[in-house]
């Protein structure tokens, strides 16, 4: 069994389409599937009807932005109810947010001097929800930074003009939503928030007290030693163990279903749903 349950299509930040995405997972050995768009359930009816044609399963998924404590975190949910009303109402509510977002980045980038910017992403994102890996495409097309990197380090990245991440929902709202739905709740890469070992066991203190109930052992190109200490974490903190790549499209660095071995001992989140 190979599950990749971590990530994103066209209907976000992807570069396939939720059908193409599917058939890439097959052909990859994939076969425990999640799409996980960022705030949205757009491409999972298609991804799902591709994964019927073949031998995968696929478990209901999103990667939901939040806040805590003022940093920006995010939380994947798995195998929820769909149709609940608290997901589809939370959803709304998430894409709204997201449009409002991206207009306040398009008004700092604009003062910043990148005139034309709003039109530029909009254009860009061609109708998925609009995040700043589309703000960054279009500084690249406006010859404002040579690549997506520069685009985060100048203009979109922690701390810079087009960061505008305080308008997302605390932590334990986002928790609430998905355990309502029936699902689980995952800190998505823990690698990735560049936070002291105290502040993350802070951060999985209270997303456990506020039930949540799963943390990312495996993501992307994790480090072996860090996987090894998320798979401790996951014991002190009683939570469960998930894994995906974290894939927005064929990388030489970033596959579906590419990544390390999970860790001995840990309770894997499928568990849950043989
Ligand atoms: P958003 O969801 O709109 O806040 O955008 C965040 C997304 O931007 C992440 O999910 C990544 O796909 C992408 N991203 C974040 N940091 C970087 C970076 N330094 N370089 C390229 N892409 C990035
Ligand atoms: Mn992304
Ligand atoms: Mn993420
Ligand atoms: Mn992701």
């Amino acid at each position: 069994m190979l599950a990749d349950l971590h990530c994103h299509s066209l209907c976000s930040d992807g570069q396939l389409s939720p059908s193409d995405l599917v058939d890439r997972a097959q052909e990859m050995g994939v076969n425990m599937l999640a799409l996980t768009d960022h705030d949205t359930l757009q491409g999972i009816e298609e991804a799902r009807a591709r994964a019927n044609k073949h031998d995968i399963r696929l478990i209901s998924g999103i990667e939901f932005s939040t806040v805590w404590n003022g940093m920006g975190i995010h939380v994947v949910g798995l195998g929820f109810d769909e149709q609940h009303p608290v997901m589809t109402q939370a959803v709304a509510r998430q894409e709204q947010c997201r449009l409002e977002r991206a207009k306040k980045i398009a008004e700092r980038l604009e003062k910043q001097g990148c005139h034309g910017i709003w039109d530029k992403a909009v254009e860009i994102a061609n109708g998925a929800q609009i995040g700043r890996p589309h703000f960054a495409q279009a500084l690249i097309e406006m010859e404002k930074v040579s690549n997506m990197g520069q685009a985060f380090k100048k203009y979109l990245g922690a701390g810079k003009p087009g960061d505008v991440k305080t308008m997302w929902p605390d932590i334990t709202e986002v928790v609430g939503w998905i355990r309502e739905a029936g699902g689980t709740a995952v800190i998505a890469h823990p690698d990735k928030y560049k936070m002291t070992r105290t502040k993350l066991k802070c951060l999985l203190k209270a997303f456990s007290e506020a039930g949540g109930n799963g943390l990312e052992v495996i993501s992307g190109g994790m480090e072996a030693s860090f996987s090894r200490r998320m798979a401790e974490f996951c014991a002190e903190f009683n939570l469960m163990a998930s894994q995906g790549s974290d894939f927005h499209g064929p990388k030489p660095w970033s596959e579906l279903g590419k990544f390390g071995k999970m860790p001995d001992g840990v309770t894997p989140v499928w568990s849950q749903w043989s």
